[in-house]
């Protein structure tokens, strides 16, 4: 009998006649009468992918050892969630428990791809999961383990790209800004009301501009994972004074009203809570009259830490307000629509509040104003 080799097989000629006519055979969907377990097993380790299982009540973790592997654990070895969670870099265990709740809550399919650390050895995972109900209740969530490390650390060369470029574009941004200052100190030392008006001007487009910046390197950042925290220990309070006396600064005309308990100390990336708060500020500013205050609160209540900015702008309806946070959003009514924007600042500063185990929140009534907050973990 001849034997035909092909990569990784070995078929009879007679096997491959055979296939010449398979075309004719029915496929099942019966899949126990097609394939065994040990078959769907070996497809997905051939395909590099491993399989994992959570049961909701006993909270127990089986992974297969393709799974296992992928995570970093020897064969045999016992493994908890938290043993797993302990694997991941960047992203934080309430993370992992809120995509799992949202899964059991919404009967969605969650999918995330994250950072693990094995052997000292930085790699990327596609977790995929579903969770399986038994007379209505949830009973376990099961999914995929896969190694995307490749096609991400392409995504991330990608990203690093943008960040040379907004960071070539921050740089000469900040000396232009220095210039427009200094120059409208000097009008207004010299009385020159007209020049110092326009350097005001121009001075709010470069703050708009790395607003602008900011905003877009932190979506090329979510793009490619979650917002990346680089915390440090800071008081808070310190940082919103300087921001509002910053932004009077800017807009002589509006007047703001500061309330803060001092010290509040958070560990949290300061450059991105800035960046949250400057969305909020600007975004006060832009979406209400000139004639209106602008309060802007920072407190410590028990262990959160409590940051809001409210104005007297035209308000947001109910419907909208659910909506305000995703991407993209703007508010389609003729007090807010004449203002330019791209409806991604407040959707970052929920991504950017989110990835600090915080929360975004707004109140608003039609007419009054509105108050925008966030949340953040105090030490
Ligand atoms: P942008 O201002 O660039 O459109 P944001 O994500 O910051 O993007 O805001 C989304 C939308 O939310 C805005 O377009 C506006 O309709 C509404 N909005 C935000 N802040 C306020 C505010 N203080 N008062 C009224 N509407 C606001």
């Amino acid at each position: 009998m001849q034997i035909v080799k092909l990569p990784n097989s070995i078929y009879t000629t007679a096997q491959l006649n055979n296939l010449s006519g398979a075309g004719n055979s029915y496929a099942t969907s019966d899949a126990s009468k097609t394939f065994t377990d040990a078959d769907l097993s070996q497809i997905m380790a051939a395909n590099g992918q491993g399989s994992w299982k959570f049961n909701l009540h006993t909270h127990q973790l089986t992974l297969c050892p393709v799974a296992m592997k992928l995570l970093g654990f020897k064969a045999g070895v016992p493994v908890t969630l938290t043993m797993g969670i302990r694997r991941l870099v960047n992203l934080n265990a309430c993370h992992v428990l809120k995509v799992l709740k949202a899964a059991c809550r919404d009967h969605s399919r969650a999918e995330e791809v994250i950072k693990v650390n094995v052997a000292n050895t930085v790699a990327w995972l596609k977790i995929t999961g579903n969770v399986f109900y038994s007379n209505g209740m949830a009973l376990n969530m099961m999914g995929t383990v896969a190694d995307v490390t490749a096609s991400k650390n392409e995504e991330i060369r990608r990203m690093d790209l943008m960040a040379f470029l907004n960071h070539e574009l921050r740089t000469p941004l900040s000396t232009v800004k220095l210039y427009i200052q200094n120059a409208r100190y000097v009008a207004q030392a010299e009385n020159n009301r007209s020049l110092a008006d326009r350097m005001l001007k121009a001075d709010y487009q470069t703050v708009r501009m790395a607003n602008m910046i900011d905003n877009f390197l932190t979506l090329s950042h979510l793009e490619v994972t979650r917002v990346m925290v680089d915390a440090t220990r800071f008081d808070l309070s310190k940082v919103v004074e300087d921001l509002v006396s910053e932004m009077a600064f800017m807009y002589p005309d509006r007047l703001f009203k500061i309330e803060l308990n001092k010290p509040v100390v958070v560990e949290a990336d300061k450059d991105k809570v800035v960046q949250v708060l400057t969305n909020y500020l600007t975004n006060a500013v832009k979406y209400s009259p000139a004639d209106g205050a602008i309060n802007v609160s920072c407190r410590q209540i028990g262990k959160q830490v409590k940051v809001a900015v409210t104005d007297k702008g035209a308000g947001i309806g109910a419907k909208d307000q659910k909506l305000l946070f995703n991407r993209y959003s703007r508010v389609h009514d003729q007090n807010t629509i004449r203002a330019k924007g791209f409806g991604l600042g407040l959707f970052l500063s929920r991504e950017i509040i989110e990835s600090h185990c915080g929360k975004v929140w707004v109140k608003s009534q039609l007419g009054k104003g509105s108050t925008f907050g966030f949340t953040l973990p105090g030490i």
